[in-house]
């Protein structure tokens, strides 16, 4: 039997033009799961649910991390039901162009490179901010929702309102939505 693509979700959380962080180009296997992520958001699924096919186990260091992760998520209980929030149409269409385009770096200006004198020398080294890419892709932010006592980017309440049930602890909001479980950064 077929099993379904992967819901779209999974490809708006992850953020393609990262090019410094593989991690979060595309969603990737971490064990029994299927995830996404873009630091801010992460959501997983079991990865037996869904054709998986042509995505990686991800060998990034940040996988290891990713396992503690995913056992927060289904250790944490969604108990409150999800009411749906209103999000301004704008705000989504500009949330989704940032994840599909990308700005350039402030540190080298897109170039990858910085350039450092002395009064020998001048030398051309590799841009840390961005490792040589020279982009900067930069989700916006217009103020925020507030979920109980978390502060969380509207962009990500788009994603997620559709959700059956969340919960919020430490500064982060917890959320399932059918076979699909997450949790979303709080803003500080
Ligand atoms: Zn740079």
């Amino acid at each position: 039997m077929k099993k379904p693509s992967l819901p779209d979700i999974f490809y708006n959380v992850c953020n393609q033009h990262q090019k410094a962080r593989p991690i979060m180009q595309k969603p990737y296997i971490c064990g029994n799961h299927v995830v996404s992520t873009d630091m801010s958001m992460i959501i997983i699924a079991d990865k037996n649910k869904y054709d998986t096919s042509g995505l990686e186990e991800s060998a990034d260091s940040l996988s290891e991390n990713t396992e503690k992760i995913i056992n927060r998520i289904k250790q944490t209980e969604c108990i409150k039901p999800w009411q749906k929030i209103d999000i301004d149409d704008d705000e989504i269409v500009s949330f989704m162009d940032a994840k599909v385009t990308h700005g350039e770096c402030y540190e080298c200006d897109g170039n990858g490179y910085v350039y450092l004198s002395t009064s020998f020398n001048e030398y051309e080294i590799e841009c840390l901010s961005c490792d040589g890419t020279g982009d900067h892709p930069t989700i916006p932010i217009w103020g925020h929702v507030c979920v109980d006592q978390v502060r969380v980017n509207p962009c990500y309440i788009f994603l997620i309102n559709n959700a059956d049930s969340y919960n919020t602890i430490d500064n982060q909001l917890f959320f399932r939505i059918g076979e699909i479980s997450g949790t979303v950064l709080g803003m500080r």
